[in-house]
């Protein structure tokens, strides 16, 4: 295979429809902790293809979901101060704090600009040395490689009006928090494809021992994940766990040294709070001491801020995968993509966001 469209042929689907209908002898609980398998298995109806007996639930797999509020209003303050370039990915300006967005900022007058890479944000640091540029560095273990490297540089270069404002989240210890919960029904994991591309897939290794539950890493497109549910429903139906990569094109079990070096030389693991969950010790990336220089949050003395949630949101329950977004009172109605109430609508790789835009209207 070496083109999009094969990863999408509709043959092959059902051949592995019918085997994974042939496998399925009862009833089990599959998730999925990535934002963009979440929006491919809601856009081609892949969980509606399968035994009704298999329930896929989506994890907490979109970064920008769950950034907790707190951390936003951060970012809308310290894009409001003057003398501030603030940088982020174009996902992260439309998302609502308690009070606004960046957008918002931007058309107040503030310097909020989009960059494609955070190594664009540092060039700009060093075009305009009587500005601070800030990049606001979010994301799973996927994007640290490139956020590591700016702080690096930015290091060696000596820019000292570049900064990072981190919200880095992990994938294992979110996986360790929902088998954990009294309330667990997942049994089945496919792990994101592009964060095992960077970090391996070793980390999971002691989950799946430690929990006996199947992880198969999964790659985005249709017939990576039919075949990582197929995979996922032999090792359950044989009574066996472990780790299986399924996203061999990309993924090695050790994942990418270099990267995986870069991070461990710029980031340290601390206790990270996630929005919809709480927080998950030892869940995501701080910039180590000897970088502290480059911490956005610590050079600018914004409070912490103490922020409510929305009492009728249940996103919570969605991100472990507990309920699905629409059986939400608020889906489709009080909460919509242009009126976010909650974490998994914010973002179009939300589970809410993307059942709204595929049309997944009614409860099932
Ligand atoms: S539909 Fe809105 S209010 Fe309901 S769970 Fe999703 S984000 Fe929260």
């Amino acid at each position: 295979m070496k083109f999009l469209d094969e990863y999408r042929d509709a043959n092959a689907a059902r051949k592995l429809r019918q085997l994974i209908a042939g496998k399925t002898t009862r009833p089990w609980t599959l998730m999925e902790i990535c934002g963009g398998q979440t929006h491919t298995i809601v856009r081609y109806g892949i969980d509606e293809l399968l035994p009704p007996s298999i329930a896929l639930v989506h994890g907490p797999g979109c970064p920008v979901c769950v950034t907790p509020l707190e951390l936003i209003d951060k970012a809308i303050a310290i894009a409001s101060q003057p003398g501030v370039v603030f940088c982020s990915f174009g996902d992260m300006l439309r998302v609502p704090g308690s009070r606004g967005d960046l957008f918002g900022v931007k058309a107040n007058g503030g310097d909020v600009r989009v960059v494609y890479s955070p190594l664009d944000a540092l060039k700009l640091a060093e075009q305009h040395p009587n500005r601070t540029v800030v990049f606001f560095a979010v994301g799973f273990e996927t994007t640290a490689p490139a956020n590591a490297m700016a702080v690096w540089q930015a290091r060696q270069r000596r820019v000292k009006n570049f900064a990072v404002l981190v919200s880095h989240v992990l994938v294992p210890p979110a996986m360790n928090a929902i088998l954990s919960s009294p309330t667990n029904r997942v049994q089945g994991f496919l792990a994101a494809g592009h964060v095992c591309t960077v970090m391996g897939y070793e980390e999971y290794e002691p989950l799946a021992a430690r929990f006996r539950v199947p992880i198969v890493v999964t790659g985005f497109e249709p017939l990576d994940l039919l075949e990582g549910i197929y995979r996922c429903v032999c090792l359950l139906e044989e009574g066996r766990h472990g780790v299986e990569n399924q996203y061999t094109r990309a993924v090695r079990r050790e994942g990418n040294p270099h990267a995986r070096q870069l991070i461990e030389r710029v980031f340290a693991i601390g206790d990270r709070k996630w929005r919809g969950i709480g927080t998950i010790p030892a869940s995501g990336y701080r910039l180590r001491p000897e970088f502290a220089d480059f911490d956005a949050g610590r050079r600018f003395a914004v409070a912490d801020l103490a922020v409510a949630e929305s009492q009728e949101c249940i996103s919570g329950l969605i991100l472990q995968g507990i309920q699905k977004p629409h059986e939400c009172p608020a889906f489709g109605t009080r909460c919509k993509p242009d009126h976010p109430l909650g974490a998994t609508m914010v973002s179009s790789e939300g589970a809410c966001a993307a059942y709204y835009h595929y049309g997944r209207r009614k409860a099932e």
